[in-house]
């Protein structure tokens, strides 16, 4: 029997599980509370449930989808977590504290490599090899939970691939996540970040989720955007920034514009004005985040005082800015070295 994995099953499905195997539909609420509140790793460890639907349950799913190979960072700091998936492919999961609100981000992998190729990424260098299943990024999730002793209380769709070129195993896991009775992680704290996949957002403004949008620009014009992100060619800026107009229009929601700074690339004071253009009519945030050097990418950080500039000009127009320097953010710029370094 091709078994599934039990982190890729909603709530629904275990509803229809248990009817289909002529158990009370209450039987799945229980199911449900072992896996996210409790939070045990087998299924002989579900006392309330009859043996038999015990059995029935281990004959049809597994647990066990994720195995850790290796931790880079101590706990309490940023954690790094290689893992091995089922079919030998390689993944990275971060785990990102913040001591003085203390909360932990974890920042998730929603596929097997990535085919948008963003010139800084390491991610994205060798292309995609296959897109995660809900079970396997919920997987990622039960894991952080097992190394922090409980849930994550932020989740960023930010690590390895692009999760709208994912779309329903990525949506169908923040289901999982969010759902009241089981973890119940808000969707306000959960970010899908993308790198520019215009039929992404025009989706999920459909979806009435309250999850936070991230999209990443990187440049305020064509020319410059489209020499550091290849996605720019299929979805140019302006294109883009329509899709995002549309859905803050639907949504009432702000969008999160990410902005790496690179020296002499995209760092200048004209290109800080420019930027302002773009984005002034705008009810948005923008992060600047340095570049973090990669083996991959051949640029530097620009030096403080011009990322100094460039973020007062944003904050003089009004614009809702961070000028990011966190370990956090150097690891999510390395994200995918690790997996990088063993694949070759
Ligand atoms: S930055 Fe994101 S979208 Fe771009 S190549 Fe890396 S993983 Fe893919």
């Amino acid at each position: 029997m091709n078994q599934l994995f039990i982190y890729g099953l909603l709530l629904e499905g275990l509803e229809a599980f248990c009817k289909e195997h002529r158990q009370p539909a209450f039987r799945a609420k229980q199911i449900w509370d072992w896996l996210y509140v409790k939070r045990v790793s087998s299924f002989d460890e579900m006392k309330n449930l009859p043996a038999d639907l015990r059995a029935k349950l281990a004959d049809h799913f597994i647990f066990q989808c994720l195995e850790k190979l290796e931790t880079k960072g101590d706990p309490g700091e940023t954690q790094k977590l290689l893992f091995k998936l089922g079919d030998n492919e390689l993944i990275e999961t971060v785990i990102i504290p913040a001591p003085r609100r203390g909360t932990n981000t974890v920042c998730l992998s929603s596929q097997v490599g990535c085919r948008f190729g963003c010139a800084f990424c390491a991610s994205g260098q060798k292309g995609v090899i296959r897109n995660l299943t809900a079970g396997e990024i919920v997987g990622e999730v039960m894991e952080v939970a097992n190394v922090l002793g409980g849930r994550p209380d932020n989740v960023v769709f930010m690590g390895i691939g692009e999760p709208f070129d994912n779309y329903d195993e990525v949506l169908k896991a923040v289901r999982i996540l969010n759902h009241p009775d089981g973890l119940c992680i808000g969707a306000r704290r959960i970010t899908i970040s993308t790198c520019g996949v215009v039929s992404g957002i025009q989706m999920l403004a459909e979806e009435g989720l309250q999850v936070e949008l991230s999209v990443s620009l990187h440049a305020p014009d064509e020319e410059v955007r489209a020499s550091l992100m290849p996605v720019n060619e299929t979805w140019p800026l302006e294109e883009l920034m329509d899709a995002c107009r549309a859905y803050t229009e639907k949504t009432k929601r702000i969008i999160t514009f990410e902005y790496t700074l690179i020296k002499d690339v995209n760092d200048s004071a004209a290109q800080a004005r420019q930027l302002v253009k773009l984005l002034k009519k705008f009810n948005c945030r923008v992060n600047l985040i340095p570049l973090s050097p990669v083996e991959e990418f051949d640029g530097e950080r620009p030096d403080s005082e011009t990322m100094k500039t460039f973020f007062q000009t944003l904050e003089n127009a009004g614009i809702n800015t961070t000028l990011r320097d966190s370990k956090g953010s150097a690891l999510k710029a390395a994200c995918g070295q690790l997996r990088a370094r063993r694949i070759g």
